[in-house]
């Protein structure tokens, strides 16, 4: 579906109920697909849909990864078979997990099993290491780049971090439209048909409210995310204000646990998950990102402690 002049939005379907959405910017000159999906994603519905529209994929000039998760990247090798000529990008701070899926299985997807017990197992790992098709990157981005695409036509990349460190979002002056995959994650994460799936999984909490404040400031008629509805005019500010303004509720919930009793991760996932959205309660576990990054704030500003439990658990407790 084109959503504004020259660029397309694709409908990826993964995991049975999730879908991600990938975009086609299609210019005069040069045009730029923004994530590859999993690893089935290229095949299923990326290549099928630019068939569709006559586009074909040896001119494809730029292939941009808004960030290291199994969803966004996952299609990168089958692309990049399709594409060869075609430059594949992310942000220099997420290269190391988009290259290599073995390093992002155990830096993202494996760092809460030490310190808090919480873990997708080896079976989970298979899925996960089923979807990811990495390859190399042959170039990384700082944010701020532009990329002209047609003669009167340049889009910029955009540093955007809160949900890893190295996000970014591709911003279209022309149509104010920003792309901007998960910087900005509202309330939960949605299903195909808008249900919700899990909670959102912002990580770095400081870094994702700075990113929710710079994104408020911009001039974006339309909010073009990766979960998400398509967002128009006002109901933009509305999302991204809606966002920010969970995780700040989330830390007061966590505020109000503490002073109830000392907990670890897994209690307060747990003890708070269902009473913060309506996703399904085997979803708890996501929660585990963002509720460490409220904690480790709240750590960082001196209302929490840490100590270890005979499990050598993390555990919080008032100050
Ligand atoms: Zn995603």
């Amino acid at each position: 579906m084109e959503i504004a002049p020259g660029i397309h939005q694709i409908k990826c379907l993964f995991g049975g109920t999730r879908m991600v959405f990938c975009y086609l910017l299609i210019g005069d000159h040069a045009s730029m697909l923004v994530d590859t999906g999993c690893a089935h994603n290229p095949a299923q519905d990326i290549l099928p849909y630019m068939g569709r529209i006559g586009f074909d994929p040896a001119s494809l000039t730029y292939i941009l990864i808004t960030h290291s998760d199994v969803d966004h990247q996952g299609g990168n090798l089958p692309m990049k078979d399709s594409a060869p000529q075609a430059v594949l990008m992310c942000h220099n701070l997420d290269r190391p997990w988009v290259e290599d899926a073995e390093a992002l299985i155990q830096g993202r997807y494996s760092q809460f099993e030490a310190d808090h017990g919480i873990g997708y197992g080896e079976a989970g790992k298979a899925g996960i290491r089923r979807d990811l098709a990495c390859c190399p990157l042959d170039m990384t981005l700082e944010g701020g780049e532009t990329f002209r695409l047609s003669r009167d036509w340049v889009v910029e990349a955009v540093h955007t971090p809160g949900h890893t460190w190295g996000h970014l979002a591709v911003y279209d002056p022309r149509s104010k439209t920003l792309i901007s995959g998960e910087a900005a994650m509202w309330t939960h994460i949605p299903n195909d048909d808008w249900s919700p799936a899990m909670p959102p999984t912002y990580c770095y909490v400081d870094t994702y409210i700075s990113t929710q404040e710079r994104l408020m400031t911009m001039d974006i008629n339309l909010l073009a995310s990766a979960h998400w509805p398509l967002q128009r005019g006002a109901d933009v500010l509305e999302f991204v204000r809606e966002s920010k303004n969970f995780v700040l509720h989330v830390e007061s919930r966590l505020l109000d646990l503490a002073r109830e009793r000392p907990f670890m991760l897994r209690e307060a996932i747990d003890t708070l998950g269902m009473s913060l959205g309506g996703w399904p309660q085997g979803t708890n576990q996501e929660f585990s990102y963002g509720m460490l990054g409220n904690l480790d704030r709240l750590t960082k500003r001196g209302l929490l402690r840490t100590s270890r439990n005979r499990d050598n658990h993390v555990v919080w407790s008032c100050v």
